[in-house]
């Protein structure tokens, strides 16, 4: 997926700033947080969305759900944090690999508009 922004940042092509690395998957800064801390995971591997994730790639689901737990602790988000994947258009998705943001730092309100 030569086109793709996220695969070119696995890549290195794109710089990012790292918080965590593994041969699955990277967790990095978004480039425009919307909350103190806003870190994006992502799979190396190039998947659309969460609407086309593979039955054989629901364990990579899970061991992103793992890291995400993990990556919370370091941040030390001990007062909770929030999980959000938009999936598609109508969820706002902009960037066509999957990803998960990981919010915290604030405390936040729910529903969203
Ligand atoms: P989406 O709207 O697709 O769920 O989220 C895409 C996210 O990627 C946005 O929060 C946006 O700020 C972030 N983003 C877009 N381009 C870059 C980039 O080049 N670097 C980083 N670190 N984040 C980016
Ligand atoms: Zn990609």
């Amino acid at each position: 997926m030569e086109e793709c922004l996220f695969c070119k940042i696995v890549q290195g092509e794109i710089p990012s700033k790292k918080v965590y690395e593994d041969d699955k998957i990277l967790a990095f800064y978004d480039i425009n947080p919307v909350a103190p801390i806003h870190v994006l995971i992502i799979p190396k591997v190039h998947i659309e969305s969460l609407a086309k994730i593979k039955n054989e790639q629901l364990e990579l689901m899970g061991y992103i759900f793992g890291k995400i737990r993990d990556i919370a602790k370091d941040l030390n988000l001990v007062k909770g944090y929030r999980v959000v994947n938009n999936c598609g258009q109508d969820g706002g998705q902009e960037v066509g690999h999957l990803h998960f943001h990981l919010l915290g730092g604030k405390s936040m309100t729910w529903p969203l508009g």
